[in-house]
């Protein structure tokens, strides 16, 4: 038994459906075998007429034919045949187009139906049917199977390759050790696949879904962990200027921030090369944890890149480094694209002679012309691409530096344990402690009243604000236009508070400039596009307010409700929504109203979206998944890494005779 016998061994299925197949990512009968049906027809009882409803209209039945009439139509003529069931009800059968029919159809015949009706001034009717001789070739007393399809293929035409596969390929072979079957309640897959497509019962197809979304995780799940190189795990301390600027800190780590720190630490001690991801909410000390972790290589003679999304982000972060670094004697450098020239020529001259420690900057530090010196880490700020991109292009370069990526927005568990597998994840879960969670507001756009007369409050009490509005067209014209009018009305609001207006076609020295008077408190409030880049430290602002809230997705919308909330300050958030909410966006406003917990956040997000949209780039190739799905059974998801561990720890090459099939389902 191979598994390349091609889906055109099918009978009735030539090269013209062979494509159709391909298409669906069926060239094989072992692929047709693997091709997870969507859904099933249940047609194990009989159903006449009679029994139908609104809801169920399908009849599977046997009728009998009791008279023919027809009748010219737009293309021919449509014969309408009467039949009853066996319950006596009546029921027309329209052939439009299919005259001959009543060679076939004649009266006092019986037929097996079966059809969705429609019913009309109490008479029931079918377009469209299937009629056979017997209950067998009509399926009735079965569970059939209901296919995704493509292009020309037919239920009926699936339904035939995969009997047939499953005929041709029968007996298939266990996937798993035995040892699992019995333990975890398993069953075998010749009868799992047999299962999912013609099950017996819908808790046996329930059963063999959970069989075959077991294996499929198991066997995901091993592969990202063989992939991972094990790692000696050395007992590391922390350096020299990491503790001296620990102790100069007004405030004390909080146990999350140690506990990551050690594991970046260990990383950076041992050989293999860091792929790790430092996750936490917005404002719980991601930045001072990448600090400190840089101290580390630089006191032991590398040299560190810090890469921000922006050029906005990438200049607070050089200004917290002087502030924080500068002191202990570190040799900073910012990197950006417009910095240029003489000044550019002497930055990268000492970036590639070793006399920078750590340089700042936007993506422009991993372009051509840079070249390090001892270049040994690389923190990657607020990315949502996990580092991977930077890796390439630094290994492109020749350098294999560990990489660690900070996002705000927490990967939901299930993610990280599949798409996520081959990374390292370190997290921050509590906050500093002194933060009073955001009390955030649902506003209504027409009653923005309210609203305003608690944000004169918090002016009058020397508070800030931002006002946020979103990008809605591609035009960038008309966004700003939208924005600078929300800007002058706000004026007319607020009146003699002084405010600035931020957006992306500033440059970049004037929205600096901006923001400085802002953090300095010369403006009380911003109003921006979109662009109020995440990461934007200003602890005194305590109020956010985000127009057309319902067009933003929740991670930015907890990103920038994150922009408040940064001190000890009771800080608040007004989403405002329009008239026709759809019911993804009522259920992201609620959420945001109910919850702080970026990890719950996360989570909504992953049930809301699902998880090929949140994992963007990564979801091409990585992860297809035939029949788990990680929304659905997050247990199995667990299951299947608590079972691959064990596995892994044990016989990481797979060795042993039990594992031999899990070797060759790898293959596969
Ligand atoms: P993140 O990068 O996770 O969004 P930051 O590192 O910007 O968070 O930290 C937010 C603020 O909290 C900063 O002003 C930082 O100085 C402060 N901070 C960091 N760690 C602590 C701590 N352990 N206790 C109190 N404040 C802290
Ligand atoms: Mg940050």
């Amino acid at each position: 038994m191979g598994s390349s016998e091609k889906i055109t061994m099918v009978p009735g299925v030539g090269p013209k459906l062979g494509t159709e197949f391909a298409r669906l990512g069926i060239s094989t009968l072992h692929d047709m075998i693997l091709f997870a049906p969507r859904g099933y027809d249940d047609r194990r009882e009989e159903r006449t007429l009679r029994m139908t409803s609104q809801e169920d209209a399908t009849i599977s039945c046997r009728i009998t034919v009791l008279s023919h009439s027809e009748f010219p139509s737009r293309r021919g003529r449509t014969l309408k045949v009467t039949a009853i069931d066996e319950d006596g009800t009546r029921l027309q059968l329209l052939c439009f187009n299919r005259p001959f029919l009543k060679s076939q159809l004649t009266i006092g015949s019986s037929w097996y139906i079966v059809a969705t009706v429609e019913r009309y001034k109490g008479m029931y009717s079918a377009a469209s049917f299937e009629l056979k001789k017997t209950r067998e070739e009509a399926g009735i007393g079965r569970i059939l199977p209901v296919y995704p399809l493509s292009g020309e293929l037919t239920e009926k035409m699936m339904r035939r390759a995969s009997s047939f596969a499953l005929t041709m390929l029968s007996p298939l072979p266990d996937e798993l050790p035995s040892q699992l079957y019995d333990r975890l309640g398993l069953m075998h897959h010749d009868r799992a696949y047999r299962a999912i497509h013609y099950p017996e019962s819908l808790e046996e197809a329930s059963e063999a879904k959970r069989t075959l979304s077991f294996t499929e995780l198991l066997l995901l799940e091993i592969k990202a962990l063989r992939d991972k190189s094990p790692r000696q795990r050395a007992r590391s301390l922390p350096s020299r200027r990491e503790k001296a600027l620990i102790s100069s800190l007004p405030f004390s780590l909080t146990p999350d921030q140690e506990s990551c720190l050690q594991q970046i630490r260990e990383d950076l001690d041992s050989p293999a090369p860091m792929s790790r991801l430092l996750q936490g909410d917005v404002g719980s000390g991601k930045t001072l944890v990448a600090w400190l972790s840089a101290l580390h290589v630089i006191d032991s003679g590398g040299q560190v890149a810090f890469m921000a999304p922006t050029e906005l982000l990438a200049r607070q972060h050089a200004e917290g480094a002087a502030e924080l670094l500068a002191p202990q004697g570190v040799r900073i450098a910012f990197l950006t694209g417009s910095v240029r020239g003489e000044g550019r020529r002497l930055l990268l001259r000492s970036l590639k002679e070793g006399t920078t420690d750590l340089v700042i900057g936007t993506h422009a530090l991993f372009s051509e012309d840079v070249e390090f010196h001892a270049l040994r880490y690389a923190i990657i700020d607020e990315q949502h691409r996990f580092g991977v991109q930077q890796r390439e292009a630094l290994r492109g370069k020749g350098m294999d530096p560990d990489v660690l990526s900070m996002s705000a927005t927490p990967i939901p568990r299930t993610l990280a344990l599949t798409l996520f597998a081959d990374l390292d994840v370190s997290t921050i879960h509590t906050m500093p402690s002194g933060r009073i969670p955001i009390t955030t507001y649902l506003v209504k756009e027409d009653s923005r009243e309210k609203m305003f007369s608690a944000i004169s409050v918090e002016f009058r009490r020397g508070h800030q604000a931002y006002f946020v509005y979103p990008r809605i067209g591609d035009d960038g014209e008309s966004d700003l236009r939208d924005v600078t009018t929300m800007y002058d009305n706000l004026k007319a609001v607020f009146p003699g508070v002084p405010s600035a207006l931020i957006h992306s076609r500033l440059d970049e020295d004037e929205k600096m400039r901006i923001l400085r008077d802002f953090r300095s408190g010369r403006i009380s409030y911003l109003v921006a596009t979109s662009v109020v880049e995440v990461g934007i430290d200003i602890p005194n602002a305590t109020c956010m307010v985000i127009e057309h809230a319902d067009r933003f997705g929740l991670a930015a919308l907890h990103q920038l409700r994150g922009r408040v909330g940064r001190s000890t300050l009771p800080s608040y958030c007004f989403l405002v929504y329009g008239r026709s909410l759809s019911e993804d966006a009522k259920a992201r406003l609620r959420v945001m109203r109910d919850t702080n917990d970026g990890f719950r956040i996360a989570e909504k997000d992953l049930e809301i979206r699902g998880p090929g949209e949140i994992a963007g780039d990564r979801q091409s190739g990585f992860l297809r998944l035939r029949f788990a799905s990680i929304t659905e059974s997050p247990e199995l998801v667990e299951l299947a890494r608590t079972e691959a561990e064990a596995i892994i720890t044990e016989d990481r090459g797979l060795l042993k005779a039990e594992n031999a099939v899990l070797r060759k389902s790898l293959q596969d």
